[in-house]
């Protein structure tokens, strides 16, 4: 809807607009208001140039746009999708829980392998290990490829799916050589739109899924879900949208926890929505807390950061991880939120 500066148009100036408009293969209409006329968009205007140059003229105040800006992603286009799979897991039919470390220690591979069997016992669907890290400081441990193997063989040894970050293209690569099931982008790369798009284009035609973190910065819905459009349009509707806490971070916690814009996104697109409360919150002791909010949120899942043995583990594991005991018992609780929430959609 082009809405202009003034109450009316010259017959010049809605001329201007159509011949713009037709350059896009869309018409541009005339609704006359009491006190000043707006001019609706018809056809597909989803294209940012054509409100872009509508926008440059100066008759124009500004465009408000009806239709979303992506195509794929929205929820009007379900693309055939109830839920989405990630090897032989699904995720969008119930309340799914990924879980494992932050972190797969190559030295001590048997803390990986005893917290994969213990994520499965607590339910989990899908195993989270990483192999390879993002960390503020150069000089931290920054993963390893030898953990790949380690993921691997928890694969092989729990049947479980099993899902890894990947920041380049030789990660990428690697990962799905290997055979990991889900790729993760983390919250740095969430809009890097190089690694997006060969993600999509890696996994065309591929039984794999990608869980897409949301940026670190608090950005608007539509930024979020467009970068996922990169993925999806590369070929592969496997995706998942995951809030991971912004910033400017609330005091007390890691980030600013935005585990409520579930429901947003699930009024936006079709995509599940799997919240991360682990780096969201950033404390075991809060955690629990957080997935149980997700569930009211109405999510289709939860990833939670675990491990058998916080404190020998690496990365964010001393830090955040719950212990399985815990992870078991707020999963059951969460199903049964899940479950209470969904009578209110
Ligand atoms: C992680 O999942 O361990 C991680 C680094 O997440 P994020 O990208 O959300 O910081
Ligand atoms: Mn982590």
């Amino acid at each position: 809807m082009i809405i202009p500066n003034k109450p009316r148009l010259t017959d010049e100036e809605y001329a201007t607009l159509n011949a713009i408009a037709a350059e896009f293969h869309c018409k541009v209409g005339q609704i006359h208001g009491e006190a000043m006329d707006v001019y609706p968009i018809i056809g597909d205007e989803s294209d940012d140039l054509l409100i872009n140059r509508i926008e440059g003229l100066p008759f124009v105040d500004h465009v408000a746009r009806v239709q979303e800006p992506y195509k794929l992603m929205a929820r009007g286009n379900k693309m055939g999708i109830t839920a989405i799979k990630a090897g032989t897991a699904e995720i969008g039919r119930d309340f799914a829980l990924i879980a494992g470390a932050c972190t797969i220690d190559p030295k001590n591979p048997q803390y990986f392998i005893e917290t994969a069997f213990a994520c499965k016992e607590a339910g989990a669907r899908i195993l989270r290990g990483g192999v390879w890290k993002p960390r503020t400081n150069p000089h931290t441990f920054q993963g390893d490829d030898k953990s790949l193997q380690i993921l691997m063989d928890a694969k092989a040894k729990t049947g479980l799916p099993v899902n890894t970050e990947v920041m380049d293209e030789r990660q990428l690569r690697l990962a799905l050589e290997a055979g990991v099931d889900m790729l993760q982008i983390g919250a740095r790369n969430a809009l890097n739109y190089s690694l997006l798009k060969n993600v999509g284009v890696s996994i065309k035609g591929k039984p794999v899924a990608v869980i897409l973190k949301r940026s670190i910065h608090a950005g608007p819905m539509d930024e979020f879900i467009s970068a996922a459009e990169y993925i999806v349009a590369g070929g592969n509707p496997n995706v998942a949208l995951c809030p991971r806490g912004t910033v400017p971070k609330v005091d007390g916690f890691r980030y600013n926890p935005d585990d409520h814009i579930t429901m947003l996104l699930k009024k936006k697109t079709w995509a599940p929505v799997v919240v991360d409360p682990s780096h969201a919150v950033g404390n075991p002791a809060y955690v629990p807390h957080a997935c149980l909010a997700a569930a009211a949120y109405g999510a289709d899942g939860v990833m939670v950061e675990a491990h058998v043995n916080p404190k020998a583990g690496l990365g964010d594991d001393p830090k955040q991880a719950v212990t399985p005991d815990v992870l078991a018992k707020v999963y059951k609780d969460c199903q049964a939120i899940w479950r209470v929430a969904r009578g209110y959609t």
